[in-house]
C-alpha cells in the first residue's frame, strides 16, 4: 500500500486539514512555503496521467477543495499557487495523485 493510501486509513499520521468522504487534505511534512497542503482523493490513482473519464472529475473537486482551504486559511485574497507533479522530469515522489496548495509568501519560481 502506498504512503498516502496509509495516511487515508490512519496507520501514518497526518495535520488535517479537511476530510469529506472521497478527499483529504494535510499539511505537507516538508514545507516549501507557509501554506502547504497536500489534497488527496482516497481513492488510489498513481499518476494525473492517469485520469480518465470516469475519473476526470477528482481535478475538478480537489481544485474546488483548495479554494476552499485557501478562505478558510486567509490566502485567497493574496493568492496562492496549485500544482500536481507528474512523472520523473517533475519531480513526482509519491505515487498517489495529490495536488499541491502553496500560498503564504510570493512564489520565487515564476511560469
Ligand atoms: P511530489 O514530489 O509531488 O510527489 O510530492 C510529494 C510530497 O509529499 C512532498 O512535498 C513531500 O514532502 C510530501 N510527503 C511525503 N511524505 C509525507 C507525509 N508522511 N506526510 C505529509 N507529506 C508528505
Ligand atoms: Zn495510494
Amino acid at each position: 500500500m502506498c504512503i498516502f493510501c496509509k495516511i487515508v486509513n490512519g496507520e501514518i499520521p497526518s495535520n488535517k486539514v479537511y476530510e469529506d468522504e472521497k478527499y483529504l487534505a494535510f499539511n505537507d511534512i516538508n514545507p516549501k512555503a507557509p501554506v502547504h497542503i497536500l489534497i488527496i482523493p482516497k481513492q488510489h490513482i498513481a499518476y494525473l496521467a492517469d485520469l480518465d473519464d470516469t475519473t476526470k472529475y477528482i481535478m475538478g473537486d480537489m481544485t474546488l477543495i483548495a479554494n476552499k482551504i485557501s478562505k478558510k486559511l486567509g490566502i485567497d485574497k493574496t493568492g496562492y499557487r496549485i500544482l500536481i507533479n507528474n512523472g520523473p522530469d517533475s519531480g513526482q515522489e509519491v505515487f498517489h495523485i495529490h495536488m499541491h496548495l502553496l500560498g503564504g509568501k510570493k512564489m520565487a519560481f515564476t511560469v
